[in-house]
């Protein structure tokens, strides 16, 4: 009998059974197979656009994909530096060997048990789950159960004509559970995903490709930086496809398994096959392939872009035309795969199903792609099985204080139609939340339910305290700058003058220069963020906004097209309505109310 059962040893299962651990309760985590806890299904990579504040906030929670992401990152990168700092975002390319063998350690340092075997029946009473039959094991007991069966669920996997029951490659998938579930009534689907082929990296000719080099000096995902430092430092290289490459996928394009009809389920918009983007895209001759080293002693490369279903044989043949892949050794093909997920409507904000008591759901089981997505939804379903069971209040959090907040509101008001992965722009407070002030967020809040380390904790403590210091002392000293003296406040304030400037002239230690940039960040964003949480109130009043039936959503200036095409079909009454609707960020919103007000004022006017 545990406290906690995690089934999965994904992203989301030991990032759901290390809180649980870290808040001092027992737990069990139990997996197809022990050796791929903590495995890479895909791209061997952490981190990227709007994920980076996700892994950021797993971070300033006490999370360990951060941790296991510093010892085995082997290129990190700031992407989004020339634009503002909420939207900077860190990637690292992880070695895929050493990240699971990380995430293996840090659990070996717990008391988490490790159970081997497959899942294939819950066990109810009274309306609320109480264990789990594994096969060839029997029944396991535990007061509250946690689902992060990733794409396993009756996955099918495809290339070409080609289909084999799998959740992965090389890996059953999870037929019995995924009929218990179905069983029970609960709101489900299908969705995809799919992978390209494995290169030998000996066998590219990188002369021809542009390298791209690692940041100096090398960032950390983990502020426990020093604990965990970085292995050896690779590159990643860029290269495009080619014109034939094109004729060939569009010759094909009827075998790939998803144009043939084969595959039902709704893929990655923001990930698409190469097949996808040919498809789509007719206008472009090429498209960009980012190539990825695997590893440090790995002689194999994830060639980012070229995910694809097609035929083995159509993979050959077009992979060969890629500049610098024509003398490529393909090691595995790419596929599709397609799984279940459940409708996350189903869940309240704590990510407990709805109807089943003590069962929780996080990962990709929710509609969601991506490791960090996984870990977030992870880290909250651990935290409040641990809450329910420690009989304390729920933790949710507000969207204006956690990318990890949109994520769960997201899923649970708006569900998905296809799967989910975060951007900074579905954030509508994201100046708010920016990766850099992720600790100062949530570390504190992550204290008080018992997530942190100690001694971690007092160090953040005492680092916040010598920076509030700092800050305080520069704000109020008179600074030279030219043949001015101005108050440090308002000198760090001046857009017009550059970082470099004004370090320059304060001229600190070389060890408070990140300060310093944080405090010139705070000086010149104070103003907007305020402006937002006014927003934050007034957003509240809009939602009643009447939204004209004779009105154009083409005519809205900045609204994707995305967000058109579900405005259009759902013809929303109110901008509480529009608000509703998956996909139709706050930042659409204001760009529709905006609209409404003009139209409004241009009827007016005409009628006048
Ligand atoms: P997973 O990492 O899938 O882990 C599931 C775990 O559950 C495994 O440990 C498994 O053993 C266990 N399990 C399942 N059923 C049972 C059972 N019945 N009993 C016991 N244990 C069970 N993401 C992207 O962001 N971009 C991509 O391009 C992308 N492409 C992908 C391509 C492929 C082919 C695959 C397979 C995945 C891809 N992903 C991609 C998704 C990414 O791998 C997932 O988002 C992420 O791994 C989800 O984490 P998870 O913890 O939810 O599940």
């Amino acid at each position: 009998m545990y406290n906690v059962l995690v089934v999965g040893g994904g992203h989301a299962g030991v990032e759901a059974a290390h809180a649980c651990w870290r808040m001092g309760l027992s737990c069990a985590l139990v997996t197809l197979s022990k050796k791929t806890i903590g495995q890479m299904s895909c791209n061997p990579a952490i981190g990227g656009l709007g994920k980076s504040h996700l892994v950021k906030e797993i971070d300033a929670m006490g999370g360990i994909m951060p941790l296991a992401t510093d010892m085995s990152g082997i290129q990190f990168r700031t992407l989004n530096t020339r634009k503002g700092p909420a939207v900077r975002a860190l990637r690292a390319q992880c070695d895929r060997e050493i990240y699971k063998k990380s995430i293996q350690k840090i659990l070996k340092q717990t008391s988490i048990e490790i159970l081997e075997g497959e899942v294939i029946d819950l066990m109810v009473e009274k309306g609320a789950v109480i264990g789990v039959e594994v096969e060839n094991v029997g029944t396991v007991h535990a007061e509250k159960t946690i689902l992060t069966t990733g794409t396993f669920l009756n996955g099918i996997m495809y290339s070409g004509k080609t289909k084999k029951y799998g959740g992965r490659v090389g890996e059953k998938p999870s037929i019995p559970l995924s009929e218990r579930m179905y069983g029970m009534g609960l709101m489900m689907g299908r969705l995809k995903t799919g992978t390209p082929p494995r290169i030998k990296m000996s066998s590219l000719n990188l002369n021809v490709m542009d390298e791209q080099p690692g940041d100096l000096p090398t960032p950390f995902m983990s502020s426990l930086q020093k604990q965990h430092p970085h292995p050896k430092q690779l590159s990643c290289f860029i290269t495009r496809t080619t014109q034939k490459t094109k004729k060939i996928i569009e010759k094909d394009l009827h075998l790939s398994a998803m144009y043939s009809g084969q595959i039902q389920g709704i893929g990655p918009r923001y990930c698409p096959s190469i097949e996808d983007k040919v498809e789509k895209f007719k206008n472009k001759e090429t498209h960009q392939v980012f190539i990825e080293p695997e590893g440090i002693n790995i002689d194999l490369v994830y060639p980012n872009g070229i995910s694809s279903s097609l035929p083995v044989e159509t993979q050959d043949r077009f992979v060969r035309t890629i500049t610098g892949l024509e003398d490529s050794i393909i090691t595995e093909y790419g596929y599709a795969v397609e799984y279940d997920f459940v409708d996350p409507r189903s869940l309240h904000q704590t990510l407990e199903l709805k109807s089943l008591k003590s069962l929780y759901l996080a990962g990709q089981i929710n509609g969601t792609t991506g490791y960090e997505e996984a870990a977030a939804q992870g880290l909250i379903a651990g935290i409040n099985a641990s809450l329910s069971i420690k009989k304390k209040t729920p933790f949710i959090l507000d969207r204006s204080v956690a990318y990890i907040a949109v994520l769960i509101s997201d899923l649970v008001s708006h569900g998905v139609t296809e799967p989910y992965r975060m951007f900074t722009s579905r954030a509508e407070h994201r100046l708010m939340l920016s990766q850099d002030t992720a600790r100062q967020r949530l570390t504190h809040i992550a204290n008080d339910l018992g997530l942190v380390n100690g001694e971690d904790f007092q160090n953040f403590q005492s680092l916040e305290q010598t920076y509030q210091n700092f800050a305080k002392k520069i704000k109020l000293q008179n600074i030279t700058f030219g043949k001015e003296s101005i108050k440090g406040e308002t000198l760090l304030k001046r857009t017009d003058i550059e970082t470099k400037e004004i370090k320059q002239a304060i001229n600190i230690d070389k060890d408070r220069s990140g300060f310093l940039e944080r405090l010139i960040t705070e000086c010149r964003y104070q103003g907007y963020i305020d402006k937002q949480q006014r927003e934050i109130k007034n957003n509240i009043k809009n939602t009643k906004t009447k939204i004209p039936k004779n009105i154009s959503y083409r005519d809205v200036i900045g609204l994707s097209n995305e967000n058109i095409e579900r405005l259009e079909k759902n013809q929303p009454a109110n901008l509480g309505a529009a608000a509703m609707l998956e996909g139709i960020t706050p930042a659409s919103i204001n760009l529709l109310r905006i609209f409404i007000t003009k139209h409004k004022n241009a009827q007016k006017s005409r009628t006048s």
